[in-house]
């Protein structure tokens, strides 16, 4: 690349910083874009101009940021593009539509079990077939749809290399090519949620998912650290008991058989909302199941804080739940780790049910920012 190549390829590379920075704030202003990004005024006011000339951005009404000045509000024109995010998982298919504001527009569930078939592809190919004719949304405003599997994902391959949950190893997804019109990509359904839950992340950050499975992500310098065969973050299967309970993956005393929402829903007639309200009426049984589910996740929450020495989100089914008995985990926490004053660096996550589904899109939302010319 010569001097000129090399200057267009950084103009090009702030434009899509900018672009991807307005998207994941939801709205922000010139200033700050400036501001948070490091870029002089002129470098913005330029990019920002051609984002609203080519129909990307738009400024629409006041924005009143922390200084308190008032500035005019810029925001990504939401139907610029759609993605669509699906989460598969044993028995259900979560679907979800995402604009390139990465508003989430429109959530739907069923039952269906899982089956690695002919039969399961077509039917998932229908449920996304009906679901866009609902939403009355033009097929080509649609990027892609991110599908979010619980297990080890070959994203080039289209492979699931390995899934406990679903009981099954090396399924190609290749075929599904067959019954849907859209590029599609796979995800991790921990990476997927921490990907929800790390949109306006800058900082490091591991992600502790607490859903029918622990697992979890590592965001180190601005991306997923994935591991050298993508099993890094297995933090549910970090053995936290010596000849403890038997883990669905064969080992005794792994994280996932103290810290699963599932320890809870047993308790609860497979319902995790049940568990919390018998909790909250001060039931026994749920008393106890909770108290020993918080030392082990304090416990875990501590080897991950010396490991990583950042911030933690906790999130999956449980995270949804934690904010309210934070100040028993804080205490519980401060009590194996004597290395930190406070627990400031655990963070709540937002998500419940649909944490994966919505972070499936992502990709494809940067990608769409990163094809910008
Ligand atoms: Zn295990």
């Amino acid at each position: 690349m010569g001097r000129n190549g090399k200057i267009i390829e950084t103009k090009r590379m702030n434009k899509i910083r900018i672009a991807k920075f307005i998207s994941s704030k939801g709205v922000t202003s010139k200033a700050e874009i400036a501001n948070i990004l490091g870029l002089s005024m002129p470098t913005t006011l330029q990019n920002v101009k051609e984002l609203v000339e080519e129909g990307i951005a738009v400024e629409n009404g006041v924005y009143e940021s922390t200084g308190g000045r008032k500035a005019k509000a810029l925001s990504i024109v939401p139907d610029i593009g759609y993605v669509i995010g699906i989460d598969i998982t044993n028995h259900h298919i979560t679907i979800v539509l995402v604009n390139m504001k990465k508003e989430l527009l429109q959530i739907e569930r069923i039952r269906k079990t899982y089956a690695p078939d002919f039969s399961y592809y077509e039917a998932l190919g229908d449920f996304i077939r009906r679901f866009i004719l609902k939403l009355k949304v033009k097929s080509e405003k649609i990027l892609g749809v991110g599908i979010s599997l619980p297990g080890i994902v070959d994203q080039e391959q289209k492979l699931l290399i390995r899934s406990h949950t679903l009981g099954v190893s090396n399924v190609s997804f290749k075929s599904l090519d067959e019954f849907i019109d859209f590029n599609f990509a796979l995800e991790n359904d921990a990476n997927s949620a921490a990907y929800a839950e790390l949109g306006n992340e800058t900082e490091n950050t591991v992600y502790l998912s607490l859903s029918n499975t622990v697992g979890g992500a590592v965001f180190l310098h601005d991306r997923l650290y994935l591991g050298e065969n993508f099993k890094s973050a297995e933090f549910g299967h970090m053995v936290i008991e010596k000849d403890g309970r038997t883990c669905y993956c064969g080992k005794k005393g792994c994280v996932d058989a103290y810290c699963a929402a599932k320890v809870l829903m047993e308790h609860a007639d497979g319902n995790l909302e049940t568990f919390f309200d018998k909790l909250r009426k001060q039931d026994e049984e749920c008393l106890r199941v909770w108290d020993e589910y918080l030392e082990y996740l304090a416990l875990t929450i501590t080897n991950l804080r010396m490991a990583f020495d950042c911030n933690i989100i906790l999130g999956g089914y449980v995270g949804g739940y934690l904010e309210e008995f934070r100040m028993d985990l804080n205490k519980r926490v401060l009590k194996y780790n004597n290395f930190d004053i406070d627990t400031s660096y655990i963070r709540m996550g937002k998500y419940k049910l649909e944490a994966s589904a919505y972070g499936v899109t992502m990709g494809f939302a940067d990608a769409f920012f990163e094809s910008l010319q």
